[in-house]
């Protein structure tokens, strides 16, 4: 999908490098060279903006090595369709495969173990989609049948996912799997000491849910979002720092959230007046 190696190919008609031409020279004539070694340090490649993400998928036919694969991608110009390539960029922000922030674009830790268990695989190349609407004209021809093409990417998925298991036991996904879930732990669980509390995205839970731990926290209190620091907070100290409420008749008011020991509810404590 995004192969990293591609890029390259952006920086190499740097119009600010002047081109050196060789001399005019004579067969067999003896020409006295001087090699020399330039020390220097490689820059990584500037990662993408949404723009120009949008205009690779467009041009994908160019990083396809097989010419007829090459030829069909520029023909229907590359994966997606004007109106779909936005919603396919928002789709893999949205499931934690890329990160946007001030319009540039860069890989999540999900994405990159994605990256790697998909290398190598036709989902990971531009190709998939010359394959699949190469065959669709040959149905547009009448030269194939829908059920021979729908039963091909059934074979294809089915062995993909039967390949999966073995490219996830590969010990770096293993690690970066391990260090993705570090990061999306919140807080160890305050109820049961043994699970962490973990974004299901609509309410905070233990991940120890699964051996009966009950422990949810809201995404929403009284109108205010619960972000993970408070959460934290809540967890770890039994208690936020001082927050801002509004009450219903719109009258602010400071308190801090504590967890009630027994239940492990949300509760308001109220700062002592001075
Ligand atoms: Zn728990």
């Amino acid at each position: 999908m995004f192969d990293r190696d591609t890029r390259d190919t952006r920086d190499t008609k740097d119009s600010n490098t002047p081109i050196k031409s060789f001399p005019n020279l004579s067969n067999g004539e003896m020409v006295k060279g001087e090699v020399k070694i330039k020390e220097g340090i490689t820059t990584p490649p500037k990662p993408y903006t949404e723009g120009q993400l949008i205009n690779l998928m467009k041009t994908a036919g160019r990083f396809v090595d097989d010419e007829e694969d090459s030829e069909i991608l520029k023909e229907i110009e590359g994966i997606g369709t004007e109106a779909t390539r936005a919603g396919i960029i928002e789709n893999i922000k949205e499931n934690g495969y890329i990160e946007i922030k001030r319009n540039v674009v860069s890989l999540t830790k999900k994405g990159e173990i994605l990256c790697e268990v998909i290398e190598g695989n036709l989902l990971s190349s531009p190709s998939m989609t010359a394959k699949w609407e190469s065959y669709l004209k040959k149905i547009g021809e009448g030269k194939g049948t829908q059920e021979h093409f729908i039963k091909n990417i059934e074979k294809f998925l089915r062995a993909t996912i039967e390949k999966a298991p073995k490219a996830f036991s590969d010990s770096n996904v293993e690690k970066a799997i391990q260090e993705q879930k570090e990061l999306s732990y919140i807080a160890n669980c305050p109820s049961c000491q043994d699970g962490k509390i973990v974004d299901r995205k609509t309410f905070y839970g233990c991940s120890n849910y699964k051996n009966g731990c009950k422990m949810t926290l809201p995404k929403k209190w009284f109108g205010k979002s619960l972000t993970k620091t408070m959460i934290k907070k809540l967890c770890e100290k039994g208690r936020t720092n001082k927050l801002k409420f509004t009450n219903k008749s719109g009258k602010k008011f400071y308190a801090y959230l504590i967890l009630d020991n027994e239940e492990n509810k949300i509760m308001f404590e109220f700062p002592k007046a001075t």
